[in-house]
């Protein structure tokens, strides 16, 4: 029996997981999917947002205010791109500028830092950005991050601390058996004291597995262009329109990837996996974006995509028991601003609600840092030189628009939280990500995961399982 089963290896199930491996627990991770992260959490603007929009007492607002600050130790513990490049949210209109106050007296109350900029300010600020901009507010301590390799880092860092992850996972149904959890997946039974239910969009069907809800969750759908890398600084800062009922509204930011991201769209949808995209919607992105800034390249559009939100129907955040029971925990309706929000809400869960309810002590052996591993491109050339010569794949280029070698890919995959997909692979090293979308360097890369687990290059999937590249051999080589 394990004392914590958390379902779900997003980011909140997996800075939870780490939070629990400071202490003397047997703590396991649930994953319906073939990877960590590969839902929400690897789906949206990755803004770590300054906390200055979320309605003042909320969990939103709570847990956005005290996430924030949070990441400049936990992004270097866990070797993570971030950076402070705040933002700006711009009037475009004289009845914007009202509305501007009005956000401006919103994130006083929230406590959060914030500048009021003229007309002048900000386009010297951001010279790209439409004349029509009647003036600003700056909010310095909003950032940008990467989410993904934030999530895996997480897990790897839990899972090095001693949590187990099973993927491949996904929970069938939840019941008691002489007062302790038995969960069930399509393959397995798991046991324990404390369920932590952080299963993103899929929260309420988690939680009714208990007991009836009084709570639902709707999917909405945020549809994104990612732009090739402009010119330096094309905009520095996160630019936003004024937020709505409907959220944020579309934005224009650099990533930390060195490109360019425009959207979200925000639509309700009826399904929990749909993330097609359409024309429509990401022409009305378009529109939005260009009465920002209006010279942004389209022509430089390297991919669109979208992510889904667990939209919850009490509007904010859902972290509490079940009402039945307090060895059961639900983290729900985590959508925007759940990213930044996210370390906030692992610490409040493990020291508000879990620890209640079970006696623990802390580790005498916790390292809140991951192993780490060679980043070629953040090094000088002496220092990549150095690399090759101990060992010549560091020389060997797999990915050529991204500049990804083959002894990069070789130490993701013998980390503790290996890709098992080409997608997997992508998001770790960058691989694919370029301008040819892996055109180039799929074929090997598929050899690579291949070779490493001893299976077929036919049994590589793209992203899920169910999601193959090679579908037969057309001549074999003997
Ligand atoms: C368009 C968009 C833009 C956003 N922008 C921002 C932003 O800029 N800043 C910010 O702070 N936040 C942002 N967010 C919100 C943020 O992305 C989410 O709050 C966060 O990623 C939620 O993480 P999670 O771990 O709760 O959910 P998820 O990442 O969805 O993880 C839940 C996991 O549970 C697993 N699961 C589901 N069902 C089961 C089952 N039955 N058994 C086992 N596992 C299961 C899933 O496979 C998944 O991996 C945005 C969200 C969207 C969609």
């Amino acid at each position: 029996m394990h004392d914590v089963l958390i379902i779900g290896a997003g980011i909140t199930g997996t800075l939870i997981a780490r939070e629990l491996s400071r202490y003397q627990l047997d703590i396991v991770v649930l994953e319906k999917s073939n990877d960590v992260g590969n839902k929400t959490t690897s789906a949206n603007s990755a803004i770590i947002h300054s906390g200055c929009d979320p309605e003042p007492g909320t969990n939103k607002a709570k847990f956005n205010i005290l996430g924030n600050p949070m990441f400049d130790e936990l992004t270097k513990q866990l070797d993570v791109k971030f950076q402070r490049n705040g933002s700006l949210t711009v009037a475009l209109s004289d009845e914007e500028l009202d509305s501007l106050t009005l956000l401006e007296e919103r994130s006083k109350i929230n406590g959060v830092s914030c500048q009021r900029l003229t007309k002048e300010e900000v386009l010297e600020m951001e010279p790209h950005l439409s004349t029509n901009v009647k003036g600003a507010l700056f909010f310095p301590t909003a950032g940008i991050v990467d989410p993904f390799n934030l999530c895996v880092h997480a897990m790897e860092n839990a899972i090095d601390n001693g949590v187990q992850l099973f993927l491949n996972q996904e929970v069938i149904s939840i019941y008691k058996r002489n007062g302790i959890y038995v969960v069930k997946t399509k393959s397995d039974e798991y046991s324990a004291q404390i369920i932590i239910n952080a299963a993103g969009n899929y929260a309420d069907v988690i939680a009714q597995m208990i007991e009836p809800i009084d709570w639902k969750l709707t999917p909405r759908k945020g549809e994104y262009f990612v732009l090739d890398r402009l010119e330096k600084d094309f905009v520095k800062h996160t630019i936003f329109p004024l937020p709505s009922k409907k959220g944020k509204g579309v934005l224009v930011s650099p990533t930390t990837s060195e490109n360019y991201i425009v959207g979200p769209s925000s639509e309700v949808i009826p399904e929990r996996d749909d993330y097609s995209t359409d024309g429509l919607t990401l022409q009305n992105i378009r529109q939005q974006a260009l009465s920002m800034v209006p010279e942004i390249p389209f022509g430089k559009v390297i991919r669109v995509f979208s992510g889904l939100r667990p939209s919850s129907s009490r509007h904010d955040f859902i972290i509490e028991y079940a009402k039945t029971d307090k060895h059961f925990i639900n983290v729900a309706g985590i959508e925007s601003p759940g990213l930044v929000s996210a370390p906030a809400i692992a610490k409040y869960v493990v020291e508000e609600l879990v620890k209640p309810n079970l006696i623990i002590k802390p580790k005498n052996i916790f390292s809140p840092y991951i192993r780490p591993y060679a980043h070629l491109n953040e090094m000088s050339d002496e220092e990549r030189d150095l690399l090759v010569k101990k060992n010549p794949e560091y020389g060997q280029l797999v990915c050529t628009c991204e500049k990804v070698t083959l002894g990069e890919i070789k130490d993701i995959l013998s980390r503790s939280c290996p890709p098992h997909s080409i997608k997997g692979v992508k998001r770790r090293t960058r691989a694919g990500f370029g301008r040819c979308q892996g055109g180039f360097c799929q074929p090997k890369i598929v050899f690579l995961l291949a070779n490493h687990f001893g299976i077929s290059p036919l049994e590589v999937p793209l992203d899920e399982n169910d999601s193959p590249i090679l579908v037969s051999r057309v001549k074999e080589i003997k």
